[in-house]
């Protein structure tokens, strides 16, 4: 066999280079293990951030849908129950209540929901970040 630091060969069962001195049974093999594994336990963990984000990605498009015609349906229920409570001014106290909790849950839905496409905007910007150096390389 041939020592990986210096080049020169040497007996198969030997356990130091003759040339060198370096250790072939503990110092070159655990080396090459060494050299490989930081690049796949790095790659590993992207691997998973993409899974994740792809399925975040998928899950958040009807959830999305969903939350619009939740806030949509709240704030025209709350428009609609304040138009009767103000029409009909004594009765209407409990319609106005659950017009302003209506309208709380919708905006509530909304802002959330804001807060979700600005902090996935943000994972976009960090996808894109990390991509472009790596494709310049
Ligand atoms: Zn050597």
């Amino acid at each position: 066999m041939f020592c990986t630091y210096c080049g020169k060969e040497n007996p198969n069962d030997a356990k130091f280079c003759n040339a060198c001195g370096k250790s072939f049974s503990e110092d070159s093999k655990p080396n090459r293990i060494q050299q490989a594994a930081p690049t796949k336990s790095a790659a590993e963990p992207t691997a998973n951030m993409a899974i994740a984000s792809l399925v975040f990605g998928i899950c958040s498009i009807p959830t999305a849908f969903l939350a619009i015609w939740l806030s949509l349906l709240c704030g025209i229920t709350s428009i609609v129950l304040g138009k009767i409570s103000l029409d009909q001014k004594r009765l209407g106290k409990e319609y106005a209540e659950w017009g302003v909790r209506l309208g709380a849950i919708g905006l509530g839905i909304s802002v959330a929901f804001i807060i979700i496409y600005f902090v996935s905007i943000l994972g976009v910007f960090a996808f894109f970040n990390d991509l472009i150096p790596s494709l310049s390389r």
